[in-house]
């Protein structure tokens, strides 16, 4: 018996159900067992006549009638019967599970779970609670979906925990911190999650689970930077200015005076004999790819190699043509991704570890193993908050500690941009280009479609271009592809001959993308019907319309940088977002997008409506998504796992001790996995 084990090994578990459960990402016990309820249904007793109409409560009382059941329909049912609480007699209904019929008789004593209707003082019964029920009894609630039900769930996590299969988690935290904290073990924080024996009971586990979430990602986290620091004072990059500023002159626009203090800030960086680690930000469209060019331009004149990541194959493309645009007659560039011919890539990484070029762009192809360089001083990672923490390390080491430079649009609070970065020193890109409009948002309903391709039917005319972004269905990227396509269909079937359309999505190999994007830029095409594949970076500056289909399905931070690649250029442009949101806070939302374009602001402005919405670029700004921790929630718990894992890093060679051995088995299986 091991965690590993297949979920099939659970009585009820065939091939239909492993199939199901692996659509939750649940395919071993540990998944299973990991997959800790999202919220608790408290299930506080109470007193009939305390109830509000609607509200969901667990009654108790003495069955006072037998319990019957009526047959309606075809496979319809309701069971009923009448319980006494106190003075009161309350009629219970179940509909459609006739089985419960047995689980009451008069007489019994019932706790029963249900939703009260204060007009016919009635309850209409959701569940059954049995005999072991406590007063202060909460059920977890898990994230299911159409395959695999909430009671099922239930069930086979009961199934797992009587199995003893919790018991197998072992401890991770070292004696003295458990003790300290008087945390529970992990294998009671794992069973309590799931099913607590009382509210404490549940409190107790998940502020084990908090700790230990944040302390394993401080200690890696701060791993990096007590590298760094360690490290004897790190090379000089004595690039030569004058050639930088060739480079500068001969941009086809003048840098901003935001770009212009950044740019010094980071050659001031590579200049001293002491390790790079900083950030630039600047909201989307403010000019950071130049930037990048530029510090890559400097490394190249000190005779080293510099390398820049990033997350997209569109993006790569992307950035090559525009190094070798700006440098490519005397700079030695190559593009590195996963689509290479094995021959070509052999010859490539061989020419890298040979130094024989000076600028590699690349996904995190450039990360695998096998990628070596020669002389790397510097690395870039654009769109840096979509890289995890383990990425970014194993780019860094790629050099002999080369100068770092993280460039995001995701204007995350500082203290956040700490927790998931690190100590780092801060560039902030604050000011648009010159000539820049605001892109003017609006929100549209489905019904309004008619009026929306007429109208752009004329900015066709008047020579612009356009994307339609599909609507985003995370759990599938078959089903996004389904729904590019028909939305190409119908676009195309409206326009006939008057636009040229292409589609561009996920699954397209390379070269296919590479071309698209191509005949887009080159303003061979007209609409752009995409996935959200072109949600960072692209740089099309003729396109001046990007309409969202289902807007309100897309998180603040995602709409704001598909917005990002509009605007870019003297035209007026457009965004329109279709959506005919359900709730209030789904339209707050979309109406927050039409009165700001600063992105900074926005962030503020989600943090504000917190609760059902995500945190403004939480998501994607790299820092791990937490099982049960809540980085805003839990600031306290990580202030003290901050503080511990730099206690630990001060230990000399914390990682040899008994004490951490088990500490330190789970950071190094981490570092692994990213590259299974
Ligand atoms: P981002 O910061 O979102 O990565 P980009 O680097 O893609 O932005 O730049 C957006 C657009 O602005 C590009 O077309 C770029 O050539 C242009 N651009 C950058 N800096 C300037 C500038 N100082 N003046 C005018 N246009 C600029
Ligand atoms: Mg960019």
């Amino acid at each position: 018996m091991k965690l590993e084990d297949s979920v099939g090994v659970l009585a009820g578990v065939g091939p239909k159900k492993l199939e199901a459960l692996a659509s939750l990402n649940i395919k071993t016990i540990e998944d299973l067992l990991l997959n800790f309820p999202f919220r608790y249904e408290d299930f506080a007793r109470k007193s009939v006549y305390d109830l509000i109409d609607g509200e969901k409560a667990v009654l108790i009382g003495t069955v006072v009638t037998e319990p019957v059941v009526n047959y309606y329909g075809r496979r319809k049912s309701k069971l009923s019967f009448k319980i006494k609480q106190e003075a009161a007699i309350v009629t219970v209904s179940f509909f459609n599970q006739p089985y419960l019929k047995d689980k009451v008789a008069s007489g019994y004593q019932a706790v029963i779970f249900g939703k009260w209707d204060d007009t016919r003082k009635a309850l209409t019964g959701l569940k059954i609670l049995g005999g072991q029920f406590k007063a202060d009894d909460f059920q977890g609630i898990y994230h299911t979906n159409k395959n695999v039900k909430q009671s099922e769930l239930e069930k086979l996590v009961r199934q797992a925990i009587k199995l003893g299969y919790a018991a197998l988690f072992e401890e991770v935290l070292p004696k003295f911190l458990l003790e300290k904290y008087r945390l529970m073990s992990y294998p009671s924080a794992v069973k309590a999650l799931h099913l607590p024996n009382s509210e404490t009971d549940y409190h107790q586990a998940t502020r084990r689970m908090k700790y230990q979430e944040f302390l394993l990602f401080q200690l890696r986290l701060q791993g990096l930077s007590y590298l760094d620091r360690q490290e004897v004072a790190g090379a000089a990059i004595h690039y030569d200015p004058v050639r930088v500023d060739t480079q500068i002159n001969q941009l086809p626009f003048e840098l901003t005076g935001a770009q212009s203090l950044v740019l010094a800030e980071i050659l001031l960086d590579l200049k001293q004999p002491r390790h790079m680690n900083r950030l630039l930000q600047g909201d989307v469209g403010s000019g950071k790819t130049v930037i990048a060019a530029l510090a890559m331009y400097a490394a190249y004149t000190a005779n080293l190699q510099s390398a820049l990541m990033v997350p997209t194959e569109i993006l790569a493309i992307q950035h090559f043509n525009h190094l070798t645009k700006l440098f490519g007659k005397t700079v030695k560039i190559a593009r590195l991704t996963s689509g290479l011919k094995p021959k070509e890539k052999e010859l490539l990484l061989a020419a890298i570890s040979a130094g024989e070029i000076d600028m590699v762009v690349g996904t995190h192809a450039i990360i695998q193993a096998g990628v070596n360089f020669s002389k790397l001083g510097l690395v870039i990672t654009d769109e840096q908050h979509r890289f995890g923490v383990s990425q970014r390390q194993v780019f860094r080491e790629k050099g002999q500690q080369p100068d770092v430079l993280m460039m995001s649009a995701t204007p995350i609070p500082r203290t956040l941009a700490i927790t998931a970065y690190g100590e780092m020193s801060l560039s902030v890109i604050d000011e648009l280009p010159k000539g820049r409009k605001p892109v003017i948002t609006r929100v549209m309903r489905h019904k309004d479609m008619p009026k929306i391709l007429s109208w752009l039917k004329g900015e066709i005319a008047r020579g612009h271009q356009i994307y339609f972004i599909s609507p985003l269905i995370e759990e599938s990227e078959q089903l996004d592809l389904k729904n590019a396509v028909e939305l190409l269909d119908e676009l195309q079937l409206y326009f006939k001959t008057d636009a040229r359309l292409a589609l561009l999505h996920g699954r397209m190999k390379n070269d296919e993308k590479s071309a698209i994007m191509q005949a887009f830029k080159d303003h061979q095409v007209d609409i752009l019907v995409s996935t959200t594949v072109i949600e960072v970076g692209v740089d099309v500056p003729n396109a001046t319309v990007m309409v969202i289909m289902d807007a309100d399905r897309f998180g603040l931070a995602q709409l704001h940088q598909l917005r990002g690649r509009v605007g870019r250029g003297v035209a007026k442009s457009y965004t329109v977002l279709v959506a005919d949101p359900k709730t209030k806070q789904g339209r707050e939302r979309l109406k927050i997008m039409t009165e700001t374009n600063d992105g900074f602001v926005l962030a503020e402005k989600d943090l504000e409506m917190r609760g059902s919405g995500e945190v403004f670029g939480l998501k994607q700004s790299g820092v791990p998504e937490f099982l049960v921790a809540d980085i805003l929630q839990d600031a306290n718990i990580l202030e003290v796992a901050r503080s511990d894992a730099k206690l630990i890093w001060q230990l000399p060679n914390w990682q040899e001790k008994p004490e951490f051995s088990d500490l330190n088995k789970v950071l190094t299986r981490f570092d692994q996995s990213i590259f299974d």
